[in-house]
């Protein structure tokens, strides 16, 4: 009853010029499945994304938003600003932003409020462990803990109109997947968390995603597993055929 969802993440990748060259392409590929799509890309090419996709279902995600409307915020981007664009989804509490830009599960969590309460912005919120907390044998409650402190006082009927991200830190970028196996057994236990905050209709409806070194060779065998309802996908989705092979898979 979940449909799979497979979105991009750019990252801090294409220019306007590259995001136009690769929207051009991917919307001659692009044939309507009953997967649901999305590229989330930089700030400056989503509303670029947007007018090249408009009349097709490939939903357009930003990577990031502030907490507060408007202020003395340097550098970052408010949720008023992308409703503007016209947003579809909205990646949150990415490693990347926790490790390189002090995210927190405190700031993550008023992100993830703002965006259920004041849009209909679906979040992508990723979670996951690190090398050494896997090697500890700890990621079962790293990613527990995250779950938690995250959904802080979010109500359950938001929870199960968001999409979760496991992606394991260790497999991000590094070609280094983790098994389905492993992926597997990690959305289910996000999944278990979900059911004993919330009841089991949350639980059945949250979308939950891998991400992690996602390429066309390994996503048929990831996205067969039960838990596993989509996949987070960075640099292949950097290629249209490719990225259109894992919707594909
Ligand atoms: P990757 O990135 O597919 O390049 O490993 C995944 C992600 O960070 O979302």
């Amino acid at each position: 009853m979940r449909i799979p969802f497979i979105a991009g993440n750019w990252k801090m990748f294409k220019t306007k010029k590259e995001a136009k060259e690769f929207a051009e392409e991917f919307r001659t590929l692009y044939k309507d499945t009953d997967v649901r799509t999305a590229i989330c890309a930089p700030f400056t090419q989503l509303d670029t994304l947007k007018e090249a996709f408009a009349g097709t279902n490939i939903g357009v995600g930003a990577q990031n938003v502030h907490f507060e409307d408007e202020g003395a915020f340097t550098g970052e981007i408010s949720l008023p600003m992308l409703k503007e664009i016209g947003v579809d989804y909205c990646v949150i509490g990415h490693s990347e932003r926790r490790q390189y830009f002090n995210e927190t599960d405190e700031t993550v969590n008023l992100k993830l409020k703002k965006l259920l309460n004041e849009s209909d912005i679906v979040p992508i919120l990723c979670v996951g462990e690190n090398l050494e907390q896997r090697e500890a044998g700890r990621e079962k409650e790293i990613v527990e803990g995250q779950i938690r402190a995250d959904l802080a006082g979010i109500a359950a009927d938001k929870v199960a109109s968001m999409v979760i991200a496991y992606e394991p830190i260790w497999a991000i970028g590094t070609g280094k997947t983790a098994t389905p196996e492993q992926a597997g057994e990690m959305c289910a236990v996000i999944r278990g968390v979900i059911e004993e905050l919330y009841d089991e209709d949350t639980c059945d409806r949250v979308i939950i995603q891998y991400g992690g070194s996602v390429k066309p060779e390994n996503a048929t065998e990831i996205m067969n597993m039960d838990e596993i309802d989509g996949a987070l996908v960075g640099g292949a989705s950097l290629i249209p055929q490719k990225f259109m092979d894992i919707i594909n898979f």
